[in-house]
């Protein structure tokens, strides 16, 4: 045995025998002091109410943990820590929770990934689940499965009247919902559940369905009610997908909450009857931030405060959607009776109402309110749109500053409203105004939640955040000092020649920049100079990249990412540097992304690419074709390019899916000549995008080249491509490949010589 019984555990039995033996019902609670799971196995099946395990401290590694027992109200069993956040538990280890009155405090589970499909669970199995039981104070950080696509939750409510509070979930970057209330069998539903005082932090873009953040049933049940309470959390950065909630189920509370810079909506998916009030959402201008989407029956938006969403359609700052007459349960059931009153909306960029009409989703809105709201717009923008009859949305004395559509206006009175910013941190017109929200909205502080005791760090290391580590012209010097180079140090490269000979690792963020613009030359005799492994980052600034040296074979690449195996989503910049002569033979690439592989950006500036026998940027490889695509924002700007076989840019996002926001393509000022005529360049074009969400293709000169093809999919694409000049090139292609009719794109100003 390696049970330790506590000493400390005898002055608190003392004390009871000296109050009264009546009192102390717990004169055989016990608490226990473990050190191996062996010990913890023993131990765990005779617990009794008001026992106390706790773990010591170190690292459990591979820890299957079982709690099970039955407390009481008065003497819940309780697991915690021998020190909070010293008692790691890594490898594949997991919680489960069986039993009543149960409470598990102070565990950290990192480096690793649950085997199971949750890391922490209010079940033991289908039939022993968690009834009236507490989970605080516990840290999950980056406990991700390698295999993006392998799905998992990372806390899966069961049961009933259970919380799990004042904890700090960060970085789940694997497919799956962070958080999910499930209301699977009868003994979950009604669940009275408590989700209060959680940091959520940064979850990256996923990059497809299956990133939100928590989802509160499923359409299956979703006519069930589930009293789920989610108040006091705060949501940072939450981009996963376009879901940060999805609201399945009836009778929900969520309230209070905070929503940081999260790109996507709090979204009342299914269920009716759910209570949206007195939440935060401060965009500050970031892309894809949005605030609360309404659907379904008797769902009530109150109080809410959002500031500076920028996101539109179905992620807009407020949006009524219209529904599917007669919806099957995993459709769009119509908005009935929605109560939408004293929010305020502060340079909210879109309102869209009956949003979502179409042949199918042909039911509007009805007997619904908007009232006693505040819309205030600096840039007198007016962001109301609507898509169908919104007769059946009442609007009654609500404020605005800019003129609305006169659909609306009868229920707007149109002011000139000054803000001040209230100690809260929120923006109010002045005490005469009663409209928006009420001046005691408590806005809970990002220290408020989670736990005390770890740091709610960035997620992403930036460039240039380290060292600055000078190298001579030595190949050789140039792979040692990336080895040993710390996350965001800056390599600078003297005047001179490196030849590469093997091919370079960056598995962390790294900068790679010349001391004097092009004069640190490159070449490389490996297939590939750079490969990004997962958890690098590459930056290169003023380099000149030869490919005269490469291997006289087809396919070599300049820079790809790792082949498999990339979880953690990286950046690749180039900025002021040339790269010429990758055509020692054919498909020699300037970048490749491999399978499953996500950029969150990928930026060229400033660069010379001259005789190039592929592609330059190859983002086109998706598993299954179902839209897990490998780039969010692709820049090109003030680029040169002459003599490329391949395609500029390949830019692909397959299937029909619409959980994401991009992929994004910003293409400006850019000379190509020549580029993408090769017999080997599939699409016939120098641009090729499929599937892109949103383009801005302004001010390049396309020559002697092929085309630009454009292919809209699902979703509603935004793509502009104006003041180009085309000399000897074919026109722009843009083809609806979804929907008939004329396509969507903008042409505008593009000369054709
Ligand atoms: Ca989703």
């Amino acid at each position: 045995m390696y049970l330790t019984k506590q000493f400390s555990a005898w002055p608190s039995m003392l004390l009871c025998a000296l109050i009264t033996l009546s009192l102390c019902h717990d004169v055989n609670a016990k608490e226990w002091l473990v050190d191996s799971q062996q010990g913890y196995q023993a131990l765990a099946k005779q617990l009794k109410p008001g026992d106390v395990v706790t773990l010591k401290n170190g690292v459990w590694n591979d820890f299957d943990l079982v709690f099970q027992g039955q407390g009481t109200s008065e003497k819940p069993i309780t697991l915690t820590a021998q020190t909070k956040g010293k008692v790691i538990l890594s490898g594949q280890s997991s919680l489960r929770l069986a039993g009543k009155h149960l409470v598990v405090s102070g565990l950290v589970f990192k480096d690793g990934f649950t085997p199971s499909n949750s890391v922490i669970s209010f079940r033991r199995n289908k039939k022993e689940l968690a009834y009236y039981s507490r989970v605080t104070d516990v840290v999950i950080d980056n406990y991700s499965n390698p295999d993006k696509q392998e799905s998992d939750y990372w806390v899966a409510l069961y049961g009933q009247y259970n919380r799990f509070d004042h904890s700090h979930l960060v970085g789940k970057r694997n497919k799956g919902v962070t958080m999910a209330v499930r209301l699977d069998t009868k003994q979950s539903q009604q669940n009275h559940h408590r989700i209060d005082h959680n940091y959520f932090g940064p979850r990256p873009i996923f990059g497809s369905n299956g990133g939100e953040t928590l989802r509160i049933g499923t359409s299956h049940y979703s006519l069930t009610d589930s009293f789920t309470i989610v108040e006091n959390n705060y949501f940072d950065r939450c981009d996963g997908e376009v879901e940060i909630i999805s609201v399945k189920a009836g009778k929900n509370q969520l309230r209070n909450n905070v929503f940081f810079e999260s790109r996507g909506t709090l979204t009342l998916r299914h269920g009716n009857g759910n209570l949206v009030e007195n939440n935060v959402f401060f965009g500050n201008g970031v892309d894809h931030t949005g605030g609360i989407r309404v659907i379904n029956k008797d769902q009530i938006v109150r109080n809410n405060y959002l500031e500076g969403l920028t996101g539109y359609r179905f992620g807009s700052g407020l949006t009524v959607m219209n529904g599917v007459p007669n919806s099957s349960i995993n459709r769009y059931h119509q908005v009935d009776n929605a109560l939408i009153e004293h929010n305020s909306l502060i340079n909210v960029a879109h309102i869209q109402l009956a949003a979502g009409s179409d042949a199918e989703r042909s039911a509007a809105p009805i007997r619904s309110q908007m009232q006693h709201n505040l819309v205030v717009i600096q840039s007198k923008v007016q962001p109301f749109s609507f898509f169908d009859d919104i007769s059946g949305i009442s609007f009654n004395q609500n404020v605005s500053n800019v003129a609305v559509d006169s659909k609306l206006a009868s229920g707007f009175s149109h002011e000139n409203v000054m803000l001040t910013r209230a100690d809260n941190g929120l923006y109010y017109p002045p005490s005469t105004i009663k409209q928006g929200v009420s001046r005691d909205l408590k806005v809970i502080d990002r220290a408020q939640t989670g736990v005390s005791w770890y740091p709610k760090s960035a997620l992403n290391i930036a460039f240039s955040s380290g060292k600055t580590i000078k190298i001579k012209a030595d190949g050789d010097a140039l792979i040692l000092a990336i080895k040993n180079a710390s996350a965001g140090d800056v390599l600078v490269l003297s005047d001179g020649n490196y030849d590469i000979r093997k091919l370079v690792s960056i598995d962390k963020p790294l900068s790679i920049v010349a001391d004097s613009p092009l004069a640190a030359r490159l070449t490389f005799e490996r297939s590939t100079l750079f490969e990004i492994a997962d958890g690098g980052s590459l930056l290169l600034d003023g380099l000149h990249i030869s490919g005269a040296n490469s291997p006289d074979s087809t396919g070599n690449t300049l820079i790809r990412t790792k082949k498999w195996g990339m979880l953690k989503n990286y950046r690749f910049v180039m900025r002021n540097s040339a790269i010429e002569d990758l055509n020692i033979n054919h498909s020699f690439h300037v970048f490749d992304s491999g399978l499953g592989a996500f950029a969150d950006q990928i930026e060229l500036t400033n660069n010379t690419f001259t005789n190039v026998s592929g592609d330059v940027l190859r983002l086109n490889k998706e598993i299954e074709d179902l839209g897990i695509y490998n780039a969010e924002y692709v820049v090109i700007h003030n680029n040169t390019f002459s003599a490329i076989s391949g395609a500029l840019v390949n830019l692909y996002r397959g299937g029909s899916d619409e959980s994401t926001f991009g992929p994004h393509l910003t293409m400006t000022k850019n000379v190509l000549n020549d580029v993408g005529l090769g017999k080997r360049n599939k699409h016939r074009s120098s641009v090729y995008l499929h599937g892109v969400q949103v383009s801005h293709i302004d001010g390049n000169v396309f020559e002697h080249g092929a085309g630009l093809r454009i292919e809209h999919t699902v979703g509603e694409p935004v793509t502009y491509v104006t003041n180009n000049r085309l000399v000897q090139t074919p026109k722009i292609a843009v083809k609806e490949l979804r929907s008939s009719g004329q396509h969507t794109a903008t042409l505008l100003n593009n000369k054709s010589q």
